[in-house]
């Protein structure tokens, strides 16, 4: 890490590898149609994936709220902050995502440093899989557990370093739906294993939640074979799909209950805006009623699926949302993101450290907003910067 004086040539150095991050500045709302820097985009690059983040119901439910409850909740929640419109949305998302209990956090990170955190120390052990988001990673570190990283869905392997292991508490970690590749953990083996482990298995399901199963419920839905047991945590975002902000981990009372206690992003922050859960509760109706958004992402995945066909660059198989196609090198994702720019066409490009070195891609991220239309247009000029126009 830099002393003062060095830091203007480690920047450099991130700027001759091609890894130079530079921010985009939105100046309307979030959508298919962006207005980004000036410029009108066409824009397969949010998570946004149900079109929910400026919907006028939950624009409508979040101005009510403010205009009742302020735009502030002013104390963290074991102070002052916890408002009945908490308390009710952790009933609703308990219920939403069949657990017992539920609690809110102010953002995923926040979520996944603050479960692990309570739940693990210095003589215990994380399985995390090795393409797990850093949020993850990050989590893993903080609780000071030994942290071991099994090779991606390689549940022998897992199985393996699991019976090796003398740690005390054991946790298995795993993205439900891996962010930068879209593929998705086979949960119900999971639990089946941190059962005969004795271990806890923590689901972060930031993607899947609102996405998967028919009811949007997320990742256990759609893992129909799962009985859920008090060693499974789940943890979902409200920022993606549901459109909104913040996260919620559920799982067991007596979980939910210790988590109040002893998870520390919980405990020393502020609560999250009263009018932001009321969105949320509106949004969980808009998700459970939204099966034609979601019949309408899997017809748009299908037909960029199809399209590819012909391209140099192949998309990793994936039935969610995110589909990415690898590119390989740095530059030439790079260079690929910004022909599609020159195009008013917004891919990002996605590189290392996010993704494994050599796997740089474009991560295209579809969304009910988005029309059959606007998968052709981005097909087309992928089909044209491929042939070298
Ligand atoms: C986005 C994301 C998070 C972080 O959630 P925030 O609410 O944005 O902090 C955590 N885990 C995964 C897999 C994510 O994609």
């Amino acid at each position: 890490m830099p002393a003062p004086a060095e830091l203007g040539a480690r920047l450099a150095e991130i700027e001759a590898q091609g890894l130079k991050r530079r921010r985009r500045v939105l100046e309307g709302g979030q959508g298919a149609h962006v207005r980004v820097d000036g410029r009108e985009l066409l824009s397969f690059a949010s998570n946004d994936y149900l079109g929910l983040a400026n919907n006028a119901e939950l624009v409508a439910e979040a101005q009510l709220a403010a205009g009742r409850f302020g735009v502030g909740a002013g104390a963290s929640h074991l102070l002052t902050g916890h408002h009945a419109l908490h308390e009710r949305l952790e009933v609703e998302l308990a219920a939403f995502v069949g657990l017992p209990a539920a609690l809110l956090f102010a953002s995923g990170y926040m979520a996944n440093l603050g479960v692990l955190g309570a739940l693990l120390g210095r003589h215990d052990a994380v399985f995390a899989d090795r393409l797990n988001h850093a949020s993850l990673v990050d989590a893993a570190l903080l609780s000071r557990a030994r942290h071991h990283r099994y090779p991606h869905l390689d549940l022998t392997a897992l199985d393996r370093m699991l019976g090796e292991s003398p740690a005390r508490v054991k946790l298995i970690a795993t993205d439900a739906v891996f962010s930068m590749d879209g593929d998705i953990a086979p949960l119900a083996e999971l639990l089946d294993l941190a059962q005969r482990h004795d271990a806890w298995l923590y689901v972060d399901d930031a993607h899947g939640f609102g996405v998967l199963g028919r009811e949007g419920r997320g990742s256990l839905e759609h893992a129909s074979s799962l009985t859920p047991h008090p060693s499974l945590i789940y943890m979902a975002t409200l920022g993606k799909a549901a459109g909104v902000f913040g996260a919620f981990v559920a799982g067991s009372e007596a979980l939910i209950d210790w988590l109040i206690h002893k998870a520390r992003p919980y405990v020393y922050t502020t609560a999250s805006p009263p009018m932001l859960a009321a969105a949320v509760s509106r949004s969980l109706r808009l998700i459970r009623a939204g099966e034609r958004r979601r019949e309408r992402l899997a017809a748009l995945i299908a037909r960029l699926k199809s399209g590819v066909a012909g391209l140099p660059w192949r998309l990793l198989p994936s039935d969610t949302p995110i589909q990415p196609l690898v590119v390989g090198g740095n530059a030439e994702a790079v260079r690929l993101s910004e022909a599609l720019l020159a195009r008013d066409i917004l891919v990002p490009a996605i590189r290392p450290p996010t993704v494994p070195a050599g796997t740089a891609r474009l991560r295209i991220s579809l969304s009910a907003a988005h029309t059959e239309a606007d998968v052709d247009r981005l097909l087309t000029a992928l089909h044209e910067i491929a042939c070298g126009d």
